[in-house]
């Protein structure tokens, strides 16, 4: 698998939930030998700071020696592909598209109800994959900057279904929304996501793949366990 160690697209800083400010994971990223840190503070269609944030980061980038990339991270909330990010975004290097709520037609679900609703009736499985995997290809379309798919199907297992629930199909969907938006799909180390099939399955349809800790602390920064693991068992 042909991947970028030396980047980290997915970290968290005390602005939002992660511990450290930026100028702190900045450091870490530079003592993990990276050179590039991706950073993704989450973000809501109400988020009033994003700006400053840009502004922020920015700076960070001129002053350090590594490249920082100026990305967020914004749940899709429905089945139609709608991000939860504000509508006059300033310009942004990527947005992590991200699996935190169901999406459903009308709109987020926890992921215990729909849970509940396939532990009533097995036979939703299937519409429930279909759902999802149809809202991530519209949300990279919708992406108003470069998307990287966050944590793909980290939500899955919340569902109470595992990897063996999403098709070849799937997969070929997925990976054929992500070549045509120039999307790329995050391997993520908090989440452990997604396995090996899919992510052979992706690599294997041309869709470019990134590395993201998901660190919300700078000791996280670009510590690639998972990864290591995934590498052996993926063909170059
Ligand atoms: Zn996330
Ligand atoms: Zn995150």
């Amino acid at each position: 698998m042909i991947l970028d160690r030396t980047a980290d697209w997915h970290t968290h800083s005390s602005l939002t939930d992660g511990a450290d400010t930026w100028e702190d994971m900045a450091a870490a990223a530079s003592m993990a030998g990276l050179h590039t840190l991706g950073a993704s503070d989450h973000v809501r269609r109400e988020t009033s700071w994003l700006p400053e944030y840009v502004a922020q980061i920015r700076a960070l980038d001129r002053r350090v020696d590594l490249r920082v990339m100026c990305g967020v991270e914004a749940k899709i909330l429905d089945s139609s592909g709608r991000l939860d990010i504000p509508a006059a975004a300033p310009p942004l290097d990527y947005v992590l598209v991200a699996d935190h709520q169901f999406p459903a037609a009308d709109g987020p679900q926890h992921p215990s109800a729909v849970r509940a609703r396939i532990e009533a009736d097995p036979a939703t499985a299937r519409d429930v994959v279909d759902t999802l995997v149809t809202a991530i290809c519209k949300a990279v379309a919708l992406s108003p900057a470069p998307a990287v798919v966050a944590h793909l199907f980290s939500i899955v297992p919340k569902v109470g279904l595992g990897e063996d629930a999403i098709s070849d199909e799937h997969v070929h969907a997925l990976a054929a929304a992500c070549v045509a938006a120039g999307a790329a799909v995050e391997i993520n180390e908090k989440w452990r996501c997604p396995g090996a099939a899919v992510v052979q399955g992706l690599v294997d349809r041309g869709v470019r793949i990134v590395a993201g800790s998901d660190a919300h602390r700078a000791g996280d920064v670009g510590r690639w366990v998972y990864l290591d693991e995934l590498e052996s068992r993926i063909l170059p």
